[in-house]
């Protein structure tokens, strides 16, 4: 396929999304005077920039280079003739998923051995990166050794998109990240989701449904918001969504029982609400008046969901109730996610 098809695939489907503008330069230099008091409210801000690269053209048309668009494409097409509750943009980002789990990315418990190639590794801990890891968004590197042959594995955790695009493995923090930069070249608005209890996930907007809607790109899961605490029985204590059009707290959309809740004992809520409100209004300063009305006004209809979920009780569905699928048994039982403790 001709790279100008790419492009015009690329345009088109910005165009008619509204999300080619550029905020980035502008909003990054009209910060606003740092309140910080407390380190999470410090630890919240650094986490907002981590969407921000979403936003960068020329990772954007990286991203779109690699997919299998006709596939894609043609997929959600036909799943759109099927069911129609969901729009054509939702179909392709549904196409998206499975595509993302079945042919692109892998899960790495231990990297193979990169001598004997098959025998299996272990951890013995960690290594200063490389320059050339370093350079390629690596902060960290795990080494492992092989059970047979003795060769030390490096197996570097890339934070960075662009390498990711074709390293296409690593665990949850490496899926979230390349699947959601796979998601705004395609054209939607994503956000990226980060839950104080060590996972990250992705969010999508869909304009058929006027709702975010959740993506796990490990699972394969869609709009199944309480895998976490009635699938996986996982407890938690705050999920915080982030993208360039700012920060909200979504932990209600995803702890809903009492039994899933850990104290959020972190920061008064006050100043969590504050710290939010501050990185949104940072965010959005380059946008016209009717741009920040549109997102005032989705604000407020997500607020009215998020509430409908504290006042309400409905139960699980059934594609919500199953334990983790990646990662290894004794890995997912260590972090209590196997499902056994459910409630
Ligand atoms: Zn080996």
């Amino acid at each position: 396929m001709s790279a100008n098809w790419i492009q015009d695939v690329a345009a088109r489907y910005r165009a008619a999304t509204g999300s080619s503008r550029s905020v980035l330069s502008t909003a990054r230099s009209q910060r606003s005077p740092q309140l910080i008091v407390s380190p999470f409210a410090s630890e919240v801000r650094n986490l907002s920039r981590a969407p921000l690269v979403y936003e960068e053209q020329s990772l954007l048309d990286e991203a779109l280079e690699i997919l299998p668009l006709e596939r894609l494409y043609s997929g959600a097409e036909q799943a759109a003739e099927k069911d129609d509750s969901w729009g054509m943009q939702d179909h392709l980002i549904l196409a998206l998923l499975k595509w993302f789990r079945n042919d692109f990315f892998t899960w790495v418990n231990e990297p193979a051995c990169t001598n004997c190639l098959d025998s299996q590794t272990a951890a013995i801990g960690g290594a200063a990166p490389t320059h050339q890891e370093l350079a390629d968004g690596a902060a960290r590197v795990e080494l492992y050794e092989c059970k047979s042959c003795k060769t030390i594995v490096r197996f570097p955790r890339y934070g960075h998109p662009r390498k990711l695009l074709s390293f296409r493995k690593g665990r949850c923090g490496e899926w979230a990240n390349c699947f959601t930069l796979l998601c705004r070249s395609l054209g939607s608005r994503a956000r990226w989701v980060w839950c104080a209890e060590d996972h990250v996930w992705t969010e999508v907007y869909s304009e058929t449904k006027k709702r975010w809607i959740h993506a796990d790109s490990c699972e394969t899961a869609w709009d199944q918001p309480r895998l976490y605490e009635q699938g996986w029985g996982k407890k938690m204590s705050y999920a915080i969504a982030f993208s360039a059009d700012g920060a909200t707290d979504v932990s209600r959309r995803y702890i809903r029982t009492e039994g899933g809740q850990l104290p959020r004992n972190r920061i008064p809520e006050s100043e969590l609400v504050m710290t939010l409100q501050a990185i949104t209004r940072e965010r959005r300063i380059a946008l016209s008046a009717s741009e920040k009305a549109d997102l005032e006004h989705e604000d407020s209809a997500e607020e009215r969901e998020l509430q409908s979920y504290v006042s309400q009780s409905t139960p699980a569905s059934t594609a919500e109730l199953r334990p983790r699928e990646t990662g290894a048994g004794e890995w997912t039982e260590a972090r209590g996610e196997n499902g056994k403790r459910r409630y």
